[in-house]
């Protein structure tokens, strides 16, 4: 039996049985949704990316899952019922992740419309950029063709969108074994638009760009970030401006530093666009903050929100190191009464690793910081409290003394 033939076979009786080890088990039934290859006592004959039932070691069913051949995420449960009609369990869980964003998500075009685990659909991230959705396939079950399907029907029916793009990361295809493929469009056929997001405009280019094309996960920290800011404000790590536009109208002055250039071009463009002026500086943002630092340059607003430093867990000691070289510099550059926002993107740093590390910059600075506000990402990133690799984003806005 291929893969979509036993994804799409609504009865497909009997599954392939994937059997876990005790400590697998007592993952699922505490809430988790996943199951690593190591607690994978059997597999049976499951082939790569198939709907399989999951049992314990003695053979007691725990759930549907999706099954990968070589992600160390051997299972993603899809539900506890062992005899889920998995098309049916798709559409609704694509219809929730629709409702959950009516409910929650304000004053944006622009925003998250599934996320993976967080809505029930490993594997599958969809954004929606005004009216182009990008789509990433993360694993081998969501990259069959009968799912592909059901996605892109569900999701023109309900979004009505102009066009969909699929953003291919190669890595990830590679891990999970899947034949290489080229990101582009799979519906309609405009590629760029203009996005708005708390009045805010933005060029957006669905096949350019980091991500699917913005930090989407950042937009409620811009609102929150711009009710403080004020004076001269540095955005350290800009990429298309998403801060330091939202700063501006409130500012004396902005300053944007990326090491990208294109991300600067496109940083330009939506300056230009919302009739702002910033200046953008290209260079790497630690040998900048060593320079201005020492040349006593002083602002009264930085925002830093670097890449993830810590990718793994092996990263974490050297990741430290950097936010903290990064939050000391910017501490030091503050005026009295000034505010940092300071972010972290790593799962793998943790809220008390990050505010040890801000409270141990605050005493090297000779620094009194109050934490004003401690943020997390944007409501359509949603968070799911037993499984904590949802959680990764936070933003800390600190008052600087
Ligand atoms: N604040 C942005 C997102 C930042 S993502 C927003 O809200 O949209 C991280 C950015 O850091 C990327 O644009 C990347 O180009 C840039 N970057 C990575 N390493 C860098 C370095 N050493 N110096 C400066 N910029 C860097």
């Amino acid at each position: 039996m291929t893969t979509k033939d036993n994804l799409m076979a609504e009865n497909a009786t009997p599954r392939f049985i994937v059997k876990v080890s005790p400590q697998g088990a007592s993952r699922l039934k505490t809430g988790h949704l996943w199951v690593y290859r190591s607690d994978i006592v059997s597999s049976g004959d499951a082939p790569p990316g198939s709907v399989v039932t999951v049992t314990d070691h003695r053979g007691k069913p725990l759930g549907t899952a999706l099954y990968s051949s070589t992600s160390q995420i051997a299972i993603r449960l899809l539900s506890h019922d062992p005899a889920i009609d998995v098309s049916a369990l798709l559409r609704q869980r694509i219809a929730d992740a629709i409702a959950y964003r009516e409910a929650v998500v304000r004053n944006t075009d622009a925003y998250r419309v599934i996320f993976s685990e967080a809505d029930g659909l490993p594997g599958l991230i969809v954004d929606r950029y005004s009216d182009i959705l990008t789509l990433q396939i993360l694993t081998q079950s969501i990259d069959s063709d009968p799912v592909r399907q059901l996605l892109v029907s569900e999701l023109s029916d309900r979004l009505k969108p102009n066009s969909i793009v699929e953003r291919v990361d190669p890595r990830v295809r590679e891990l999970e074994n899947l034949p290489p493929r080229d990101s582009g469009l799979i519906q309609g056929d405009k590629t760029s638009t203009v996005i708005t997001m708390n009045g805010i405009q933005f060029h957006h280019d669905a096949l350019q760009g980091q991500k699917t094309g913005a930090f989407l996960d950042q937009r409620e920290n811009y609102s929150a970030a711009a009710q403080f800011a004020r004076g001269d404000a540095l955005d350290v790590f800009c990429y298309h401006g998403g801060f330091a536009l939202h700063l501006a109208p409130h500012c004396s002055s902005v300053t944007g530093v990326d090491s990208s250039r294109p991300a600067l071009e496109a940083a330009d463009r939506n300056a230009e666009l919302n009739h702002q002026e910033v200046e953008w500086i290209e260079a790497n943002a630690f040998d900048l903050l060593k320079d201005y630092s020492a040349s006593d340059h002083l602002y009264d607003t930085i925002v830093l929100d670097p890449p993830a430093f810590a990718k793994t867990r092996r990263d974490l000691d050297a990741a430290m190191r950097g936010y903290k070289e990064l939050n000391l510099r910017a501490l030091k550059m503050l005026r009295p009464g000034g505010f940092l926002i300071s972010c972290s993107c790593s799962y793998h740093v943790s809220q008390s690793d990050f505010l040890e590390m801000l409270a141990s910059a605050g005493r090297d600075a000779h620094r009194q910081l109050r934490l004003v506000e401690l943020r997390s990402q944007a409501k359509d990133h949603p968070i799911l409290p037993g499984v904590p690799e949802t959680s990764y984003l936070k933003c800390a806005i600190i008052f600087v003394s």
